[in-house]
């Protein structure tokens, strides 16, 4: 079977391992003659998958005993809720950093809970590069600094993260296992599953004691980080086949060599994309500014909108799935998470350069 070069911007490319595998197993996990799916969330044997999910995301990402893993749902767009609501007091400044559409909203949700504020912004510049780190100031009355790694529909990235003297809390949804991080700068990362981590369905959350400590009480059940970090996120049914799906994936990266060399790996990916834009003379041109590229998605267009949609049409012709750009932005978008082979990145690289001569 020839696997498609899916180049989707989430949900998007798992390995093909890790489809294999939870293919052998969808019927008869472990010899048990039932699918994972038919367990008891208070099993042992889907404990075994939920402890083996939080112990491997804890190696891999160096994650320390004083912040605890949580799986949620409602996807990274309920997190924007969450976060102000646990830890947005009234006395208290919630600051945004804005490099996209995901911090606006992110923002937005804030603002209906608390006082926020925008403390840097690439906005006037239609997003095409992450603030300066210096910046990055908190405001007096700062309860947290939120940022967005990765800006999936802009194609930048934050290179290095600010040291700050209030929380630092980060939506890594595209790009959390991407490339080494030292965990001790944030007090919180969030992350919705789909892209690096596996299928949609569970949001990874990974949250400092010390910031959980200081959080609202008296909030609903569902939104309470402390209930979910005290019960082990068992309060409620989580969402047991995504787990099981996540901790395939966390299997994958070890086996790979894990952080390091998944992020060679996608260094390597990424620069030979932007390579092929670097040298066409400006036929393919990138949307963030050199210095700001994201390595997980690559935003691009073309001459004129006519040539835009004719290199999606042919790209689609040649088996090529996802390089659409998003609709606020057009142009195309190629976004080669950790699961994209290299060689899909050079199968569209080859194509580029045969369409370049070709138009
Ligand atoms: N943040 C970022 C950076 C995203 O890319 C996305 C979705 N693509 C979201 C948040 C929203 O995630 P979800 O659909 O899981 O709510």
């Amino acid at each position: 079977m020839k696997r498609a070069y899916n180049f989707n911007a989430g949900p998007s490319a798992l390995p093909f391992e890790v489809l294999e595998k939870a293919q052998k197993e969808f019927t008869n996990f472990q010899e048990s003659g039932m699918s994972i799916m038919e367990f008891s969330h208070r099993s042992k044997e889907y404990d075994a998958v939920h402890e083996k999910a939080i112990t491997d995301l804890r190696e891999l990402l160096h994650i320390p005993n004083d912040y605890h893993v949580l799986f949620l749902q409602g996807g990274a767009s309920l997190q924007f809720s969450m976060v102000p609501l646990n830890f947005l007091s009234p006395s208290r400044t919630a600051d945004y950093v804005l490099t996209g559409v995901w911090s606006e909203k992110a923002q937005d949700e804030a603002e209906k809970i608390g006082k926020t504020t925008t403390i840097a912004s690439s906005q006037h510049q239609n997003y095409t590069f992450i603030p300066n780190m210096t910046d990055i100031k908190p405001s007096h009355d700062s309860a947290y600094v939120h940022l967005t790694s990765n800006n999936t529909i802009y194609g930048t990235e934050w290179k290095h993260y600010p040291t700050l003297d209030v929380p630092l809390i980060a939506d890594m949804s595209s790009d959390i296992l991407s490339k080494e991080i030292d965990i001790n700068q944030f007090s919180m990362i969030y992350a919705g599953a789909q892209k690096n981590l596996g299928p949609a369905g569970v949001t990874v959350v990974i949250i400092k004691d010390e910031l959980l400590k200081n959080s609202t009480e008296n909030i609903p059940t569902m939104l309470n980080y402390k209930i979910h970090a005290k019960k082990n996120s068992l309060y409620n049914t989580p969402p047991t086949f995504s787990i099981y799906m996540l901790s395939l994936m966390l299997e994958w990266v070890k086996n790979q060599g894990g952080i390091p060399a998944i992020e060679a790996r996608n260094n390597e990916k990424a620069a030979l994309i932007y390579n092929c834009m670097d040298e066409s003379n400006g036929f393919y041109t990138g949307h963030a500014q050199k210095d700001s590229r994201s390595n997980m998605n690559i935003v691009f267009k073309l001459p004129t909108e006519e040539l835009t949609n004719k290199f999606i049409a042919k790209s689609k012709e040649l088996g090529f799935i996802g390089l659409s750009g998003h609709r606020s932005v057009g142009g195309c978008r190629a976004s080669t998470y950790n699961a994209v082979p290299y060689e899909s990145c050079e199968a569209l690289v080859t194509f580029m350069k045969a369409f370049m001569s070709e138009n």
